[in-house]
């Protein structure tokens, strides 16, 4: 967990070498917010599937954030975790092909990573997930499982689709990391995240289309309420600081934060819901679709001493590169 320290605003003004490292960017949902939703969506998995699942719970909700990690080191990983639907213009949901193959051949291939893929590689997950299943591969199971539960997560939060995803264009820079890492990381062990048993999906590539446009039809009010909430306060308690990674992080006070939260009205919530739904229903899905295997006998599975080493120093040098460029990045420990 990250530790949060005040620090006052004019201690900073006389630190100027260290003012130039304050940055107003966090990674997105948070690292805590992803672990805890692979972890919640184990939950609502049929017995069958969940007693694999639940051996592997850590493994699950602890490689939630490869994929934030991977972002800055692998090529082509970035554009996964989210989709700027208004540079399509008003009508996006509705002009926007379904399906990855006619998205390209509409609009281009590099013009769609530009702007983000998230509803279309959730959908290739989907299908290397059922393969997966269908193999009765344990590895690949687990790999695939935690990584789709990001990119679902992240197509669940408003501002991973719309091209104002830090507020940079409206003034309003941090905007991401306080509504995906802050609000929940203080508020989340209040939230009702019981919702039973995972359903059958008969269209992914609908289901996941349909939660992007429902975090898109919330960027109004994230957007919204924090300007109209900005009038109130002024910057020295609507601000304070915070060290993550011994960089000094510009976030939000805790007034301001409690004051937004309730004007949201419970949509961090149930956006978190949402994705802890979706999850745990996409992982179903390709379970039915693979034939339901019976999953009980991969339960003593175990990765090999190489696997477990070759998976340590990837994450080593995924994290390395991300520091380089994101020195505040939460290291998710
Ligand atoms: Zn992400």
């Amino acid at each position: 967990m990250v530790k949060i320290s005040a620090f006052p605003l004019f201690l900073l003004i006389t630190f100027g070498s260290l003012q130039a490292r304050i940055t107003a960017s966090e990674p997105e949902w948070g690292f805590w917010a992803h672990k805890r939703i692979n972890r919640l969506a184990v939950y609502r998995l049929p017995p069958e599937m969940q007693f694999f699942y639940k051996k592997n719970i850590d493994f699950i909700s602890e490689n939630a954030v490869n994929p934030d990690r991977r972002r800055y080191a692998v090529l082509g990983e970035a554009e996964r975790h989210f989709i700027d639907l208004d540079v399509y213009g008003e009508s996006a949901l509705d002009s926007l092909p379904l399906y990855w193959n006619q998205a390209r051949e509409k609009i281009g291939e590099d013009s769609l990573r530009k702007h983000g893929i998230v509803p279309w590689y959730v959908q290739t997950a989907v299908f290397q997930l059922t393969e997966a299943l269908r193999e009765k591969n344990p590895a690949k199971i687990l790999r695939i499982s935690a990584d789709l539960g990001h990119y679902i997560a992240d197509a669940n939060v408003p501002l991973h689709t719309t091209r104002n995803y830090n507020g940079q264009l409206t003034g309003q820079e941090g905007i991401h990391a306080f509504w995906e890492s802050r609000i929940p990381e203080k508020y989340a062990d209040d939230y009702e995240m019981w919702m039973g048993a995972a359903n059958y999906l008969d269209s992914p590539a609908r289901a996941i289309w349909g939660a992007v446009a429902q975090a898109h039809a919330a960027c109004d009010s994230v957007l919204q309420i924090e300007k109209e909430l900005s009038q109130d306060f002024k910057a020295d308690r609507k601000f304070t600081y915070m060290e993550r990674n011994k960089v000094m992080v510009r976030t939000y006070s805790d007034e301001f934060t409690a004051k937004y939260n309730q004007a949201l009205d419970g949509q961090v919530e149930r956006q978190m819901k949402a994705s802890v739904q979706l999850v745990s229903d996409m992982w179903y899905t390709c379970w039915v679709n693979a034939g339901q295997p019976d999953l009980r006998p991969l339960a003593n599975f175990k990765f090999s001493e190489a696997e477990k080493t070759k998976e340590a120093a990837d994450q080593q040098t995924w994290l390395q590169r991300l520091l380089r460029i994101r020195p505040e990045a939460d290291d998710g420990n």
